[in-house]
């Protein structure tokens, strides 16, 4: 039985003071609650405030990104162990926003992925068609690349460190979510990649999460979807009473 993972990207968004009382929210309106496992993924220059608040807590800590050196002559980039540094135990890498509007490839999305497990951060990969790719019945074949180029030389002992979240780009902050029966598909669809390439135990055992206007209001019809195991929520993650209602209808 896979336990639920949701996520909160907060992707650019808060400032200081409101990343701090809504971390501080969260923490309280999860005391106590072990039935999901929640990260936070505030923006970099508040991961060390908020990772203060979070200590000792039931929330982890997770960054939206990294670059894939260690260390080096790199202006303005991140690494994985600068964040692991900080605490964090999960970082995004290959969301839709960098892959669309920073243009960022399965090649540069891979070496992320493999700096980012050697640096002994679970990696929450994201994955997703666009809107044509789907109008097309090209998901499944997008969603295979994807596959293909961002896990290229991930081995089978690396799989626990990894969490996929399936986005579908038209579903991302445009309040049209994927119906739960076209976010079951397509779970099912990837978990047959992962049992492919890494045989049914690791597949069975893999946690997917669904990203894409998720809402208190339409979670549990997703959540309950037998290959849908959390969510990866942007907007809803920030406000905290949206954010636990989406956690609450995980249970
Ligand atoms: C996301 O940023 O990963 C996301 C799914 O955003 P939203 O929930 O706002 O669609």
């Amino acid at each position: 039985m896979r336990k639920k993972f949701i996520a909160g990207n907060w992707k650019m968004f808060t400032d200081l003071a409101t990343a701090k009382k809504l971390t501080q929210e969260i923490v309280t309106l999860m005391a106590g609650n072990n039935k999901v496992d929640v990260a936070i993924c505030p923006p970099f220059t508040y991961i060390q405030a908020v990772g203060e608040i979070v200590k000792g807590s039931n929330i982890s800590l997770g960054a939206q990104n990294c670059f894939h050196e260690k260390e080096g002559a790199f202006t303005g980039e991140i690494s994985p162990n600068m964040l692991a540094d900080l605490g964090c135990k999960y970082v995004i890498l290959g969301h839709s926003e960098r892959r669309h509007k920073m243009g960022e490839c399965d090649v540069t999305i891979n070496k992320k992925v493999h700096a980012a497990l050697a640096s002994g951060l679970k990696v929450i990969l994201c994955l997703g068609e666009t809107l044509d790719e789907r109008q097309a019945n090209k998901t499944n074949d997008i969603l295979k690349n994807q596959l293909d180029g961002s896990l290229a030389g991930v081995n089978k002992d690396n799989l626990d460190s990894l969490v996929l979240a399936y986005e579908p780009v038209w579903a991302i902050g445009t309040g049209h979510n994927a119906t739960p029966q076209q976010a079951q598909d397509t779970h099912a669809f990837i978990r047959s990649w992962v049992s492919k390439h890494h045989g049914a135990e690791t597949a069975s055992k893999l946690i997917i999460q669904y990203g894409g206007s998720v809402k208190p209001d339409n979670a549990a019809s997703l959540l309950h979807q037998a290959d849908v195991d959390g969510g990866l929520i942007g907007g809803a993650s920030l406000k905290a009473d949206q954010f636990l209602g989406i956690i609450r209808a995980g249970m």
